[in-house]
């Protein structure tokens, strides 16, 4: 079993109605219980929820205080490649935008790697587009070895694997791979994923059960949010976390929370969620899930990053260049999307230290990984 079958045992059209059905009362109760569940979940992401916002932006600040202490943990993306062979409706890199293609190599990327290590940070996610026929498992098993000396923790976002893949990259010392479904709708998602690898609804989504099954620390979680119904997407993400949290519990996991943003080639018309929504969902997880990792990319402005510093966030992004060779060389025209917090991480860090908690540079080495692998 994998969690394509327990998604399909759900209608996404009875789940979306089920949310709008919730009422004040199971907002209360959800609210009142010391452990939630999916129920739980449904009601707290539905609009009945909507007027007991500050009440849950308290309860999920003393349950992050409570699990995590007053720590913001800081870390940066560095992407190795922008060739992408999947057209994806969203993605400035997708197949067929004019933009220039650029894999960096492996001097280039120990010049990136050196950039990176002099703004301080010691977390890393390494980033690519997917176009395994350039960039493939060689190619980031010898990425992995060329950045490894320097970082204390290396994550991935790039093409989903094979677990064998998986687990000889763990073995090199990777921590965790963030894979984000985009959406849990699978009727709709060929609408978005109109070419490619990508388009391989059921592959992409039973990667976390690859990771899984080849003892990843970490696996981070995502929907893209303005694609469909945000309470929807976000409630089948959770059951899809809540299925992953029983069948890999020595696993830990994150949810990051990446809103559409404008990008070469992709029209933006408006998102569907407002900030004030974005609170209620971030919160929501919270409350739903104590341990689990919430992240906050530079995607959203600087003041928004700094107001939800203390709403349950525990991770989050700095100074991001969304682009191969970014920060030895800024090249602005390849980039993914467009950052909206441009500061400096040592403005990050100091804003967070302004607001009473600490910046986390390094919580894991590498050389854990590498001796728990052996
Ligand atoms: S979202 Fe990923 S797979 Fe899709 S076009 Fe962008 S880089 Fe390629």
């Amino acid at each position: 079993m994998t969690f394509y079958d327990v998604l399909a045992a759900h209608s996404w059209e009875d789940i979306r109605k089920a949310i709008l059905q919730k009422t004040d009362r199971d907002v209360r109760r959800a609210l009142a219980k010391s452990k939630r569940d999916l129920q739980d979940l449904m009601a707290l992401l539905s609009p009945a929820a909507e007027p007991y916002l500050e009440t849950m932006a308290q309860i999920s600040h003393h349950l992050t205080l409570k699990r995590f202490g007053r720590t913001i943990q800081l870390y940066v993306p560095l992407y190795l490649s922008n060739e992408c062979h999947n057209i994806c409706t969203y993605c400035g890199f997708s197949f067929t935008n004019k933009i220039s293609r650029k894999t960096l190599t492996p001097e280039e990327i120990r010049e990136e790697a050196r950039a990176i290590k002099q703004m301080g940070f010691e977390h890393i996610l390494l980033v690519t587009g997917e176009a395994p026929a350039i960039v493939d498992f060689a190619y980031l098993k010898e990425a992995l070895r060329e950045v490894r000396p320097l970082f204390a923790n290396i994550s991935m976002e790039v093409q989903p694997l094979q677990t064998e893949e998986y687990r000889a990259l763990l073995r090199e010392g990777l921590y965790g791979v963030y894979i984000y479904q985009e959406t849990y709708n699978e009727q709709r998602y060929p609408v978005y994923h109109v070419k490619g690898i990508k388009r391989n609804f059921r592959f992409r989504l039973e990667t976390p059960d690859r990771l899984g099954q080849a003892g990843a620390y970490k696996i981070g979680l995502g929907v893209l949010l303005g694609l469909e119904d945000w309470r929807t997407d976000a409630w089948f993400m959770g059951l899809h976390l809540d299925y992953l949290r029983r069948m890999y519990w020595k696993t830990r996991f994150s949810i990051s929370f990446p809103r559409l943003r404008p990008a070469h080639g992709v029209e933006v018309n408006g998102s569907t969620i407002s900030d004030r929504e974005l609170v209620q969902l971030i919160t929501a997880f919270r409350l739903f899930d104590e341990n689990v990792e919430l992240v906050l990319s530079t995607r959203e402005p600087a003041e928004l990053r700094d107001h939800l510093i203390p709403l349950g966030i525990t991770t989050m992004s700095a100074a991001s260049r969304t682009q191969p060779g970014g920060y030895a060389a800024e090249k602005k025209e390849l980039e993914q999307f467009e950052v909206a917090d441009h500061r400096s991480p040592q403005e990050v860090a100091q804003q967070i230290e302004k607001q009473g908690y600490q910046p986390v540079w390094k919580d894991w080495d590498a050389h854990i990984s590498l001796a728990l692998e052996q």
